[in-house]
């Protein structure tokens, strides 16, 4: 069953200008491409093809806005680190995260998708400098978990929480074993509703 039963495609974005009006709340996804992102997406929202939007061709460099819940919404934002992408598709990206995160009131927290097997790059400490200069948390998932030995993956996580160092937490996922769902959808529930009790 999926917690959140009435997600749905809301929008795109190539330009601040374009972005879903500031109000309600929003937790962004951010990762390198790859590293699982949209099967992450997919398997919080429960639905196969959720994110599906955002590997059409010509969406991959876009900000994707889903709703979850009225006033409560997921941005799936572009994946970065392609080996080989040209310079002004790289500046657009750099401009448009600056943007996005230079002044996002509803912004409540950040997702990071990190594949297990590469750990904390580079990209992923722009976005963790992001979430800290707007003082939102940050929750890292370690995607294909199901792709380490269970000692090994033990290791990724302390190494993670290691590099993080206070600035976000972090848990294993995978997508293929739908392992660590209930951990992270508990985790997204509680960064979209920052005011309720603990
Ligand atoms: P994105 O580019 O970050 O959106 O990544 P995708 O969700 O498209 O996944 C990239 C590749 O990793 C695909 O081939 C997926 O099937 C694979 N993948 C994603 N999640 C998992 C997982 O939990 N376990 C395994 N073994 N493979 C995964």
């Amino acid at each position: 069953m999926s917690q959140f039963p009435d997600a749905h495609f809301l929008t795109s974005a190539n330009h601040v200008s374009q972005l879903v009006a500031d109000e309600g709340a929003e937790i962004a996804f951010a990762g390198r491409s790859n590293a699982g992102k949209s099967s992450a997406i997919n398997t919080l929202v429960n639905r196969r093809q959720f994110a599906r939007t955002s590997k059409t061709p010509g969406r991959t460099q876009l900000i994707n806005f889903f709703a979850l819940a009225p006033t409560k919404r997921l941005v799936d934002l572009p994946g970065y680190g392609f080996a080989r992408v040209a310079p002004k598709v790289q500046q657009h990206w750099q401009s448009l995260m600056e943007a996005y995160f230079s002044d996002r009131r509803s912004l409540a927290g950040v997702f990071l998708i990190v594949d297990i097997r590469r750990g904390i790059g580079d990209f992923d400490e722009q976005m963790i400098s992001f979430a800290e200069a707007l003082q939102i948390p940050v929750h890292a998932l370690l995607t294909k978990s199901d792709k380490l030995k269970r000692g090994a993956a033990a290791t990724a996580l302390l190494q993670a929480r290691k590099v993080l160092a206070g600035r976000g937490t972090a848990q294993l996922f995978s997508s293929l074993q739908r392992s660590g769902v209930e951990e992270a959808v508990d985790q997204l529930i509680d960064m979209l509703n920052p005011d309720a009790a603990a």
